[in-house]
């Protein structure tokens, strides 16, 4: 480890905004369409992309209040292995 290595959570703050960016426009997206395209399915997309929306918007949040990271139930650090799996997740992979 050298002080010149960029912090490993900016790589993620960076996956977050992207993740954040495709969410929201897939929303717009399917919402311009409207139901038309696939009625069985646009209700679950509009909330799959809505909560992936929510959720990268809270991890952003945590990591500008500077508790990114942090498990929400027990308060421990969550394994860097799963924040790099999953962004944003709240919670250790024994509390999920
Ligand atoms: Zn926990």
């Amino acid at each position: 480890m050298t002080s010149t290595m960029q912090q490993p959570v900016e790589l993620l703050r960076d996956r977050l905004e992207h993740a954040f960016a495709i969410h929201t426009n897939r929303l717009n997206e399917l919402l311009a369409r409207g139901s038309m395209a696939d009625p069985t399915t646009f209700e679950a997309r509009v909330e799959g992309a809505r909560r992936g929306i929510a959720d990268t918007a809270l991890a952003l949040r945590r990591m500008s209040e500077g508790t990114y990271g942090r498990c929400e139930t027990c308060g421990s650090t969550i394994a860097w292995q799963r924040l790099e799996a999953v962004p944003h997740a709240r919670r250790c992979a024994q509390c999920r």
